[in-house]
């Protein structure tokens, strides 16, 4: 197993921020870094969240109201302690949507606003269903709006909003990099996504008892994500509450469904914008007959069960990892020559 401390993320559960320490000699050099563009044009956090939404706006969806840009939280207040982990709100079920972060220019930011303003629209879009409809498909769904939106910020992309000279789009043969970046996030993420509530619904039927919190914890994070901690954990430790969402009571599997599903939303949209060539170099921004078909989704709200909103959008009732393959499959076929005669597993 690998050491949790070592992947550059608190909870080792995304490992992107290492990409730079892994990447493959020859093709891991991307040539650019979404923070760095957007400190070199001086550009605010509030330029940040006009970008997101600028990507909605292309895709035919309304303006945020005013009341999104008096009300929301993007900075992080001098004067007071906040809960600064992303969130994106609701508050009257109607268009005061709002989003709470404390944005720094970063990618990571960057991509977080396209994810929580997923959400907003989501919000906005089946607010004429009844009281009890007024939510995504599933909790998936609501999940993976936003990510598959950013899904979408490709180097080309990068070059139309004018972040990216287009002489420094990475050439074909650097994708492995641009996709190893990519699946050290979503793939690395898909047992942590899992585990989570393995663990959480133990407690919840006893089958994990408070003495074993921690000890179980650590087992299932070993079992299904490879990791162990970076030193011998005291009896009293209780690793599990450093995870916003057990102390705040989240559900998680939300998030590995999400991860699924986007994949799914995004190999949709990029046919009907009849894309053609490799799968994560498809953009859809400015996109509006996709945007018309994603309206269709969101606008059911929770009012059919969830199969029947992902046909509306992708044309399936089935939801597979298959997209999720096909986006990752040239990084397999490299991945599969570079571990040949390597031991594998933990
Ligand atoms: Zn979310």
């Amino acid at each position: 197993p690998i050491r949790a401390d070592l992947l550059g993320n608190m909870w080792a559960q995304e490992w992107g921020n290492i990409y730079p320490l892994v990447a493959p000699a020859g093709t891991g050099d991307l040539g650019y870094d979404i923070g760095d563009l957007l400190t070199a044009q001086g550009k605010t956090p509030l330029d940040m969240v006009k970008a997101g939404e600028n990507f909605y706006s292309s895709l035919g969806m309304a303006p945020l109201p005013e009341t999104f840009w008096k009300r929301s939280q993007f900075l992080k207040p001098a004067d007071r302690e906040v809960v600064c982990h992303a969130s994106a709100w609701d508050i009257d079920n109607k268009d005061d949507i709002r989003i709470k972060m404390c944005i720094k220019v970063n990618a990571d930011d960057f991509i977080t606003i396209h994810h929580e303003l997923g959400h907003n629209y989501y919000q906005r879009a089946y607010n004429k269903q009844p009281f009890l409809y007024l939510n995504g498909a599933n909790d998936g769904f609501h999940e993976a709006i936003g990510d598959f939106v950013a899904l979408s910020i490709t180097p080309q992309y990068l070059v139309d909003i004018g972040l990216l000279d287009k002489a420094k789009v990475p050439a074909a043969d650097k994708d492995i990099g641009l996709l190893l970046r990519q699946a050290m996030d979503k793939v690395a993420f898909l047992p942590f996504g899992l585990l989570v509530d393995r663990w959480r619904w133990g407690v919840f039927d006893g089958s994990i008892q408070p003495a074993d919190y921690n000890k179980k914890w650590t087992e299932l994070r070993t079992q299904y994500q490879g990791i162990v901690p970076p030193g011998e954990r005291p009896a009293n430790a209780f690793d599990a509450g450093a995870k916003f969402h057990i102390p705040g009571n989240t559900p998680y599997t939300r998030y590995f469904l999400a991860r699924v599903l986007q994949f799914q939303f995004y190999q949709a949209a990029c046919k009907q914008a009849g894309w053609k060539g490799p799968l994560h170099r498809c953009s859809f921004y400015g996109n509006k007959e996709v945007g018309a078909k994603l309206n269709a989704m969101l606008e059911m709200g929770a009012s059919k069960p969830w199969p029947d909103a992902l046909q509306a959008f992708t044309g399936s009732r089935e939801m597979s990892g298959k997209a999720m393959a096909d986006y990752f499959a040239p990084l397999k076929t490299w991945l599969d020559q570079q571990n040949k005669g390597k031991p594998q597993g933990w």
